[in-house]
């Protein structure tokens, strides 16, 4: 197995492709000889990851796609499975903070836009791909949370929570229900990781003042002081992507320094 080129002939979609973990997973997946299928609803951040890609010598498809909207997530996978001729690999990590405000406050509306992007869209992308995955077998894998099943960060954030919770659910009992085609699946749970995140959370004033105070010994994170980097968890998603991890399905995996261990 050349492990310079652990991918190579291999066909990856992932959503959420154009920034922070999507994009740098987008990125070492082609370095390792996979064809990206970018499934983002930010078609000029995706476009620029097409464009390394292909100055990297790999190959990629940008598909405007909105996660929320199934017959967007229909097409969009059914496009790059015509284009490449299947599909072994899904990461369903689209995903957004949404709006962070105390329970009594939160509104229908934005409980419903948060988990119509995070759980409906994980669902989604991963049922359009299966009916492609089942041909071969292949390897789903879902950007859940901390926040997913450990009590962490702050007040405000309940729908966020319960949306990465779901995917936690979800993500195992597909492992169960798609082994029989050899289709793995495995849901990791980032920590605070240095994306674009945070600049993209309605977080109301309320939920700031209510946060509740962490302080840890040394820095914000007991392994390395600081928050993750994108790469890092790039380098997990290719490892449950990739063969040596061909005996792992229905592992949640938490990638944050021990970060959410201080709260619990
Ligand atoms: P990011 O904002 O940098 O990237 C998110 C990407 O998803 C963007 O390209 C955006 O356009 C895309 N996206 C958002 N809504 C979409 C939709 N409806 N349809 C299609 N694409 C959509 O954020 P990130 O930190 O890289 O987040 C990736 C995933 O990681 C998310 O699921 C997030 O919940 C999870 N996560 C992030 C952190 C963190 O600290 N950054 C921690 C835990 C989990």
């Amino acid at each position: 197995m050349d492990r310079n080129r652990i991918l190579e002939g291999q066909v990856a979609i992932i959503t959420g492709g154009g920034s922070g973990i999507g994009r740098s997973t987008a990125l070492l997946l082609g370095k390792q000889g996979a064809k990206i299928g970018l499934l983002d609803r930010s078609e000029d951040e995706a476009a620029k990851v097409k464009e390394q890609i292909e100055r990297d010598g790999g190959e990629c498809i940008v598909v405007d796609t909105d996660v929320s909207l199934a017959e967007q997530v229909e097409a969009g996978v059914r496009q790059i499975a015509e284009q490449w001729g299947r599909i072994d690999i899904v990461f369903a990590n689209a995903g957004i903070n949404g709006t962070w405000t105390p329970i009594e406050d939160l509104s229908p509306e934005d409980w419903d836009q948060t988990h119509q992007i995070n759980l409906k869209g994980t669902f989604m992308t991963v049922k359009y791909a299966v009916p492609y995955l089942k041909r071969q077998g292949g390897s789903v894998i879902i950007t859940s949370s901390v926040n997913g099943t450990r009590i962490f960060s702050n007040i405000g954030a309940s729908a966020y929570s319960a949306s990465k919770a779901g995917q936690v659910a979800f993500a195992k009992m597909a492992a169960l229900e798609l082994a029989q085609d050899k289709i793995r699946v495995n849901v990791i749970c980032p920590g605070a990781i240095e994306t674009n995140i945070g600049e993209n959370t309605n977080r109301t004033e309320e939920a700031e003042e209510a946060a509740i105070p962490v302080e840890y010994p040394e820095g914000s994170q007991p392994l390395e002081g600081k928050s993750g980097s994108a790469e890092q968890v790039a380098e997990l998603v290719l490892f449950l992507a990739s063969p040596p991890s061909s005996h792992i399905t229905g592992a949640q995996i938490f990638i944050d320094g021990a970060e959410s261990l201080l709260i619990g």
